[in-house]
């Protein structure tokens, strides 16, 4: 169990971290107060400078123009997107390599590629009203016709579909297997059912869609019929990581923030960063951020390594579960030290509260993560859970 951090990715730290301080930043509050919307303008620069840093490429093969850079880097990478509150950091289409296997050559190229060139937004429709926790539980049909499938069916919490021009959606098979499909936001049959509010404030709308007999082409059906999904887990657990990686980069900021704060505030004629019950409140936030930054990054490492999956399986679950609630507890303690500021909208701990509240319930729910970590340790036994044999 170790790691360390190459100079390139401390190189990519530094330069993404340099671009969400000063660019991404300056526009929280007036995302925050406009619905999370900024310029539309701001929207493009923030997605060029994405393209050209290479950073929708971090993840496709270099055989492709990729930089297949290691997950190590990867994650220091998102972690800095991790820094901003209102979904500014979701400023690049995300191309992951499973992708690369789980899809066919024309749709590589009609699709995934182009998604590191910003032409595609891909959103995804897996979710269901009475299908979260299980997904085997879907009740979305894909009926094949010919040379096409007629899909059926309701999607509920479909991230960015506002923003989006193509879905990637779950659908059951005639067999009863599941399949992925690409497909456009706006084919004959998709419908908005309703756009519910959330408990963030995120120009990225979480809609409920349905579909009535949508056609989709069987070129667009994701690897063959009953070849299964076993990348799905390679895309959960990168997933997971991911959203670790960004609590652990909340919580950075929510601690300097908090610093800040409790070093000029002055009470009673002293600041309150001379108090004792502050510094608590401080010192167990830099330990859990410091914890959930190790397993983080140690499970990126780990990967990099070329470790057993289905032991890292557990691993990411680990991050997953540990960064999300440590974040929670951190952006806590954020709001108390800031006080009646803290409570404020335009205060970065409000925003992170209400913002990391979800991290413990998408992509699998905290209970979902202790149930796979659990099943790790009556499979494979402790050491191998926790990456120490
Ligand atoms: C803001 C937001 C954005 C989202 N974006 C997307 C998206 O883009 N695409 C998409 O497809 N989905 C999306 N989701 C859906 C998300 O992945 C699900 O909400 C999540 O997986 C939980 O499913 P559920 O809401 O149906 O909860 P349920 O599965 O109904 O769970 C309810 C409760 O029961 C618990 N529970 C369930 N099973 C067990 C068990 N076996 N043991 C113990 N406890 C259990 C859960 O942990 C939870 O506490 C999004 C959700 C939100 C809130």
């Amino acid at each position: 169990m170790s790691y360390e951090l190459p100079a390139e990715t401390l190189q990519w730290r530094r330069k993404v971290r340099a671009f969400v301080d000063s660019e991404l930043q300056p526009l929280e509050l007036q995302a925050e107060m406009n619905e999370g919307r900024i310029p539309a303008e701001a929207r493009k620069r923030h997605e060029k400078f994405a393209i050209d840093a290479g950073i929708t490429l971090m993840d496709t093969p270099k055989s492709l123009g990729g930089l297949a850079l290691p997950l190590l880097t990867q994650v220091a990478i998102v972690e800095q997107f991790g820094r901003v509150t209102n979904a500014l950091g979701w400023c690049y289409g995300e191309v992951q390599s499973w992708m690369f296997e789980a899809c066919n050559a024309d749709q590589v190229k009609r699709y995934v590629l182009p998604t590191t060139r910003g032409e595609v937004h891909l959103c995804y429709a897996i979710t269901e009203e009475d299908a979260g926790s299980d997904p085997g539980a879907i009740k979305t049909t894909a009926i094949r016709h010919g040379g096409h499938y007629l899909v059926n069916g309701e999607k509920w919490h479909v991230t960015s579909y506002n923003l989006a021009n193509t879905m990637v959606v779950q659908a059951k098979l005639q067999s009863g297997e599941h399949c992925l499909f690409f497909c456009p936001i706006n084919a004959p049959g998709v419908r908005v059912v309703r756009t519910p509010l959330y408990a963030h404030t995120y120009d990225h709308h979480h809609p409920i869609i349905s579909f009535t007999n949508v056609k989709i082409p069987v070129a667009d059906r994701i690897g063959e019929e009953g070849a299964g999904m076993d990348f799905a887990h390679a895309w959960f657990r990168r997933e997971r990581l991911m959203i670790a990686a960004r609590c652990c980069g909340a919580m950075a900021r929510l601690i300097e923030e908090a610093t800040r704060f409790a070093q000029t505030r002055v009470v009673s004629g002293e600041a309150i960063a001379s108090y004792q019950l502050i510094q608590a409140m401080l010192a167990d936030s830099v330990v859990d951020l410091q914890a959930a930054r190790l397993m983080t990054y140690e499970a990126a490492a780990a990967h990099d390594r070329g470790d057993d999956l289905k032991a890292l399986h557990a691993r990411c679950s680990m991050a997953k579960l540990f960064a999300s609630e440590a974040a929670f507890r951190v952006a806590d303690r954020a709001v108390q030290i800031f006080g009646g500021r803290g409570y404020m909208r335009e205060n970065v701990a409000e925003r992170f509260l209400r913002e990391i509240r979800v991290d413990r319930i998408w992509e699998g729910t905290s209970e979902i993560q202790r149930l796979i970590i659990a099943r790790s340790l009556l499979k494979r036994g402790l050491e191998a859970t926790a990456g120490n044999n």
